[in-house]
C-alpha cells in the first residue's frame, strides 16, 4: 500500500474541503469515507444551506465570514458551478429576543450590508411573511443558499485535480499513531501516513475514541410548496420571541421551486449509529405551526422531507486542533448549524493545522477549552 502524508477520515463538507487544500500544498492526501459524498447519512443531507453574513455567536465570526463568502466565489468561478445563490437573507424577530438582539448588535458592528425595516415598512418590503407588531425585519442583500451538492462536487473536483485519492464506501474501523506515523484500518485494508484529519461529522466522538462533551441532534426539514409567481422568497429566520431562548426557525428557497422550513430541534439527541429517517407528526408540528403562521400562502403538508443531524458543543462553537494524545492528529468536529457556509475557511484552518501553523487568535474553537483523556495510542 502506498504511503500518504495525510489520510482524511469523513470526506464529507469539512474533509472534502480540507483534502482539496492540503493536495493544493503539495500534499500527497487520501481521503476515506464510509459513504460516497454528497450522501444522506451525515450533517450534509437535503439540498440546500442558509448562508448569511450576519452571526448571533460573536465578532470573531466576521473575519471567518468574509473569507468564507470570498472562498465559496473562488471555488465557483474556478470550477464553472453555481455554488451559492444570492437570494438574500432576512432576520425576524422582536427586540427582547436574545438571539435576535446578539445577531443585530454584531451585524450592526460588522462591515456587512444591511438594512432594518420596522412596522407597515417591513410588511411593505416582505409582502410574503407575517411580521407581527412589535418586531423588526432585518435584509442582508448578500445572504444567500449554499448549494449542497454542487459545493460538495466542486471541492472534490478541485481535490482530484489536485491530487487527492479517495476511498469512498469504506469504513473507518480504528486508527493508531505512533512517534513515527498514523496508521488508518479500513475492512479493504491499511493505510500509512505522517499526520492524520478526522473530520468524521456526527461520528466524530466515535472515531476519535474521545469524550467530548457534544451532543448529536436529529433535525428534521420540510419543503413546502409555494407560489411559483410571486417574488422570490430569501432565506429567512424568525425568531423566538423574547423570554423564548429557543434558537429560530429558519427556511429558504430550493431548486426545485419549494420553501424549505425547519425548527432546529434542539432536544432530539440521539446516537448517530441510530439515526431514524421516518418522520412522525411530532417531528412537525412544531414546524407546522410556525411555517403557517409566518408564510400565510403556506397552509399544506410538507411534499418531502429529510432528516438530517448536527453536532452541537456545548458552547456552541466548532472544536478544531489537535488531538490531545497525538500531534499527528488534528481534528474538526462540532459542526453545529452553521458549518456548512464556513467550510472553506475550516478546511484551511485544519490545513494549517496539519503542517504545523498555530492559530491562536482562533482560541475559541482551541480543543484546550475541554479536558480530555489522552486516549487511542
Ligand atoms: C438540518 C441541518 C441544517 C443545517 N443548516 C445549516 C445552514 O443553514 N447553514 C450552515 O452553514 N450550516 C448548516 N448546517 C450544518 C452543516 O450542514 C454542517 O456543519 C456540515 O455539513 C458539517 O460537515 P461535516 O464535515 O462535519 O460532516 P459531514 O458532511 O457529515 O461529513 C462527515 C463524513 O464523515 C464520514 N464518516 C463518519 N464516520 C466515518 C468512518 N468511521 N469512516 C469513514 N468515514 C466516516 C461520513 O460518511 C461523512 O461523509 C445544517 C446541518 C443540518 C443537519
Amino acid at each position: 500500500m502506498s504511503r500518504y502524508d495525510v489520510i482524511i477520515i469523513g470526506a464529507g463538507t469539512w474533509g472534502g474541503s480540507t483534502a482539496w487544500q492540503l493536495a493544493e500544498r503539495g500534499h500527497k492526501v487520501l481521503a476515506i469515507d464510509a459513504f460516497t459524498p454528497p450522501h444522506d447519512h451525515g450533517s450534509h443531507a437535503g439540498a440546500t444551506r442558509l448562508a448569511r453574513q450576519s452571526n448571533s455567536t460573536g465578532p470573531e465570526y466576521v473575519a471567518l465570514t468574509q473569507k468564507a463568502f470570498e472562498a465559496w466565489k473562488s471555488i465557483g468561478e474556478r470550477t464553472g458551478t453555481e455554488v451559492l445563490v444570492t437570494t438574500g437573507n432576512v432576520f425576524v424577530g422582536a427586540p427582547g429576543s436574545k438571539w435576535f438582539d446578539n445577531t443585530l448588535e454584531n451585524l450592526k458592528a460588522s462591515p456587512f450590508e444591511h438594512e432594518i425595516f420596522t412596522g407597515e415598512d417591513a410588511r411593505a418590503r416582505f409582502p410574503r411573511l407575517r411580521i407581527a407588531d412589535g418586531e423588526l425585519a432585518v435584509w442582508e442583500p448578500n445572504g444567500g443558499v449554499s448549494l449542497v451538492q454542487p459545493s460538495l462536487r466542486a471541492m472534490q473536483q478541485l481535490g482530484r485535480e489536485a491530487g487527492v485519492e479517495v476511498r469512498y464506501g469504506e469504513k473507518v474501523l480504528d486508527w493508531s499513531a505512533s512517534d513515527s506515523e498514523v496508521v488508518v484500518r479500513t475492512a479493504a485494508g491499511e493505510y500509512r501516513a505522517d499526520r492524520l484529519v478526522v473530520t468524521a461529522g456526527a461520528f466524530s466522538n466515535k472515531v476519535l475514541g474521545l469524550d467530548f462533551p457534544t451532543r448529536v441532534e436529529r433535525q428534521v426539514l420540510a419543503n413546502f410548496r409555494v407560489d411559483p409567481e410571486g417574488p422570490r422568497l430569501p432565506s429567512i429566520y424568525i425568531a423566538a420571541p423574547p423570554g423564548d431562548d429557543s434558537a429560530p426557525s429558519y427556511g429558504c428557497p430550493e431548486p426545485d421551486g419549494t420553501f424549505k422550513f425547519s425548527v432546529v430541534g434542539k432536544g432530539n439527541i440521539i446516537d448517530p449509529d441510530t439515526l431514524s429517517q421516518d418522520v412522525t407528526d411530532a417531528d412537525l408540528d412544531r414546524v407546522l405551526s410556525i411555517v403557517r403562521d409566518r408564510i400565510p400562502e403556506i397552509q399544506g403538508d410538507p411534499v418531502s422531507t429529510t432528516v438530517c443531524m448536527w453536532t452541537e458543543s456545548e458552547d456552541g462553537h466548532w472544536l478544531l486542533g489537535r488531538h490531545p494524545a497525538s500531534d499527528r492528529v488534528v481534528l474538526g468536529a462540532g459542526c453545529n448549524g452553521r458549518g456548512f457556509r464556513y467550510a472553506p475557511v475550516i478546511g484551511s484552518i485544519l490545513a494549517d493545522l496539519t503542517e504545523g501553523i498555530d492559530h491562536p487568535e482562533l482560541s475559541r474553537f482551541d480543543l484546550s477549552r475541554y479536558e480530555l483523556e489522552r486516549s487511542h495510542t
